[in-house]
């Protein structure tokens, strides 16, 4: 661990709402690593290790992966990023913490290191909106950019316009597999925000709009709030 301070800022939001689609945006304009934990489950998936069979278990049921491995999934990657980029100034998180217990491990892991979280965005979108989004998602195999078939189409069909991957569907992005996430969502995640409404580090932001406007919103609304 080095002692450059880390700027920890959380992008949450229902499934479909936009965060890796924001991230992707933001993240490099504002000093931040994108982290989001459905990723690093992805690329575990893909190693064909005896982890990955573990993961895959509740991945591709849309249930949550247990705590204790998703927590030290996420914090030996953090480790990881920050041996390799000891000039780290910030994390972008995004897909963590899903539930109470996720909050409170974070919170105390940045508490022992002296650490805090500078904002949580909130990316909102009515649910009725949210199924179209995810079953016409495409994910890029090779770069991980996401693409839309109708709301944000690659520029040729079934490839990447960053890196000329082959798109692909997520195996999750099933409506009986999406139903169950969204769920979870509104049952387990949504009630931990409150906790950081309370520490008036909450930042509502309304991702029922354009991809551009909404990009716009945060980079607004987080300038004051990430130093770097
Ligand atoms: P999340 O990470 O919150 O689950 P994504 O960023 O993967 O969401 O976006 C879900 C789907 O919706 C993707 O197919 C994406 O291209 C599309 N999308 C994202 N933002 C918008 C928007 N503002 N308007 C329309 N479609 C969007
Ligand atoms: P989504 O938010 O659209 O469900 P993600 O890509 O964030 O998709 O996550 C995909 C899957 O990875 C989840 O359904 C779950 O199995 C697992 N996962 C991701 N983040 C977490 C987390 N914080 N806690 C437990 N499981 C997680
Ligand atoms: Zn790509």
């Amino acid at each position: 661990m080095t002692d450059q301070p880390v700027n920890y800022v959380i992008i949450v939001g229902p499934q479909g709402a936009g965060k890796g689609t924001q991230a992707a945006a933001v993240a490099p304009q504002l000093g931040l690593e994108h982290v989001a934990t459905g990723d690093l489950f992805r690329a575990i998936l893909k190693s064909d290790s005896e982890l990955g069979d573990e993961v895959r278990q509740y991945y591709d049921q849309g249930a949550l992966v247990p705590d204790d491995l998703t927590i030290r999934v996420l914090f030996a990657h953090i480790e990881q990023l920050q041996r390799g980029r000891p000039d780290l100034t910030g994390v972008l998180l995004d897909g963590f913490p899903r539930n109470a217990a996720q909050a409170e491990a974070l919170d105390s892991a940045l508490a022992e290191r002296g650490e805090a979280i500078s904002a949580v965005v909130l990316v909102d979108v009515p649910r009725d909106e949210l199924m179209k989004r995810l079953t016409g998602r495409l994910i890029c195999a090779d770069c991980g950019a996401t693409y839309h078939r109708e709301f944000n189409p690659p520029a040729s069909e079934g490839a990447c316009d960053q890196c000329g991957g082959e798109l692909f569907q997520r195996s999750d992005d099933t409506p009986e597999a999406v139903e169950k996430r969204l769920g979870i969502y509104y049952e387990q995640t949504e009630p931990i925000l409150d906790h950081y409404r309370e520490q008036g580090i909450l930042i509502e932001v309304d991702g029922n709009r354009e991809i551009n406007t909404v990009t716009k919103a945060i980079l607004e609304s987080l300038k004051q709030r990430v130093s770097n």
